[in-house]
């Protein structure tokens, strides 16, 4: 292997080791030491992301964007050593890794163009009216600032588009906000590597060196701990819910509480509207197998369950699914923790006599095969289980009576990343009485399409209503995603020379 991590934290410029070590669990390849993180090291990241914040939050755009090329530009000279250790601690594909690392360099360099046009400023003036009865008016200006140092914690499953120098720590440093990453323990050489990459930036460009700290894992109480230093003003946290919810909780606990960006996960309903099934249930069962597996279904925005009309078109719509599961190889998993919360999710299905399963697959260790089961609408109300997330390829078909039943399912479920549509030009009338309760309940609505593939763009909301996230005004994808890390700001009656220079 060309490149070998040291297993050592980066805290402010400098890589510091430490006595405890946990073992990286590749899926293929050679395990490593890391150092345990520790509070000690969680302080000293913190405090030092606060002293750079007082150079780095008062920096040009012209000089962060500068910055967050320099990091896309550092991470692709290492192209192939990160491709490499991210394949082995996650298992993902080569290929996969690939199209991740343009993705996340590409997030940098959006960032970078986003920052230049500056609209994210939201720039206001009201003018003085010092002729105003009864009173005069001052003159009130406004601009969004960064709010300071921010925690990022990446998830296992996107090892670098939602990690180290992902879309958090992207829109953080675009804003200004110095970043302080706690390192997953599914991938710490590839957030070592990534963290080397941004080191190279730093120095190259001349930033504080307190601007980024990574903090590997190893012990739950670091994740605790970064989201309770009173340094930290926000945390971006791609995650499972459970995990979310426990450090949201302490976030609002704190004696200043402040706000916890968790994107968390989500079953992504679909629902099949008559005509479109009556021409196409065979491909659109296809379809959804493909897309359910799709890097063995570890994806937020899997469409694990289908809301269809019993009858034919639903039995074609089933079939065609379990043809293409059938085919499916089986696939590697991101951990053997979430190897084996797949099986015990499938157990979950298997034990429940409202649940029909339509194909069952055995999987042993970190290896995955597809899963699929059926039940009716009433089931499904029934029983919240049911609409639990699975992660990994397991897929439930809902099988209702009517249009309004669908409506019906549709106002129970819980917020969602994402609801889809499939429908033709003649399902328009039902589709109508859907879309104003799935726009309720998702970060983002799809019509004919899967909801794996999330474009970053300026107009993508990759968040939604509790439980899919836990902000629903929030985006984590996208140029939107830079609004959580700053605030606005009203400047009254200043002289121009005391103002931020991007109100001059
Ligand atoms: P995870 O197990 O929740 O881990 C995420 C991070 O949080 C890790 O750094 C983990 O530390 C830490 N953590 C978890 N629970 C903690 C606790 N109680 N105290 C302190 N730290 C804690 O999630 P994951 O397995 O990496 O990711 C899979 C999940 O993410 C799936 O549910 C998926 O749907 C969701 N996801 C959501 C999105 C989205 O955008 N909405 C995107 C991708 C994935 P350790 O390193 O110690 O484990």
């Amino acid at each position: 292997m060309s490149w070998t991590p040291h297993g050592k934290h980066l805290i402010a410029g400098e890589w510091v080791g430490g006595d405890a070590t946990f073992t990286s669990e590749p899926a293929h390849g050679p395990a490593h030491s890391f150092s345990v993180g520790t509070v000690d090291l969680v302080d000293r990241a913190c405090e030092a992301a606060e002293d750079a914040f007082w150079t780095y939050g008062y920096t040009t755009r012209e000089e962060r964007a500068l910055f967050l090329e320099a990091i896309a530009d550092e991470i692709e000279a290492r192209a192939d050593a990160i491709t490499e250790i991210g394949s082995q601690e996650s298992g993902l594909p080569t290929g996969r890794l690939q199209g991740e690392r343009g993705r996340t360099t590409g997030q940098l360099r959006l960032f970078a163009s986003h920052i230049r046009k500056g609209d994210y400023l939201d720039r206001r003036h009201d003018a003085a009216l010092p002729d105003r009865q009864p009173a005069p008016r001052p003159e009130i200006m406004m601009v969004e600032r960064p709010i300071g140092p921010v925690a990022v914690f990446g998830a296992s499953n996107f090892p670098l588009a939602f990690s180290t120098a992902g879309g958090d720590t992207a829109a953080a440093l675009a804003a200004g906000c110095p970043v302080v990453v706690k390192g997953h323990s599914a991938h710490p050489g590839t957030g070592e590597i990534v963290a080397e990459a941004v080191l190279a930036a730093i120095e190259k460009t001349g930033m504080p060196k307190g601007v980024f700290s990574l903090v590997q894992g190893g012990d739950r109480h670091v994740g605790a701990a970064v989201v309770q230093h009173p340094r930290i003003k926000a945390v971006g946290f791609t995650g499972s819910l459970g995990g979310g919810r426990a450090l949201f909780d302490l976030c609002a606990q704190r004696p200043e509480p402040i706000p916890f960006f968790g994107e968390l996960g989500s079953v992504n309903p679909m629902f099949l509207m008559p005509e479109a099934m009556k021409t196409r249930a065979e491909e659109l069962g296809a379809g959804w197998a493909g897309s359910l597996t799709m890097g063995a279904g570890q994806f937020c925005t899997n469409p694990g369950i289908s809301v269809v009309l019993d009858g034919a078109d639903a039995d074609r719509y089933t079939a065609a699914a379990k043809a293409a599961l059938e085919a499916t190889d089986p696939q590697t998993m991101l951990t053997d923790g979430i190897a084996k919360a797949y099986r015990d999710g499938k157990e979950r299905f298997e034990t429940r006599n409202s649940v029909r399963p339509v194909y069952t697959t055995p999987s042993e260790g970190r290896v995955a095969n597809p899963n699929l089961y059926e039940t009716t609408g009433d089931n499904y109300l029934q029983d919240h289980a049911l609409g639990e997330e699975v992660f990994g390829p397991l897929g439930l078909i809902v099988r209702v009576g009517s249009v309004e039943e669908m409506v019906t399912l549709a106002k129970g479920f819980e917020g969602q990343l994402t609801t889809t549509i499939h429908m033709d030009a003649g399902d328009m009338a039902d589709a109508a009485k859907l879309t104003p309760i799935l726009e309720r309940k998702a970060g983002r609505v799809l019509v004919n399409g899967f909801p794996t593939g999330v474009e970053v763009v300026d107009s993508m909301v990759h968040g939604g209503p509790y439980p899919a996230s836990t902000n629903f005004g929030a985006t984590s994808v996208g140029t939107m995603s830079i609004r959580r890390f700053v605030r606005p700001v009203s400047y009254q009656n200043f002289p121009k020379e005391l103002l931020p220079e991007d109100l001059q």
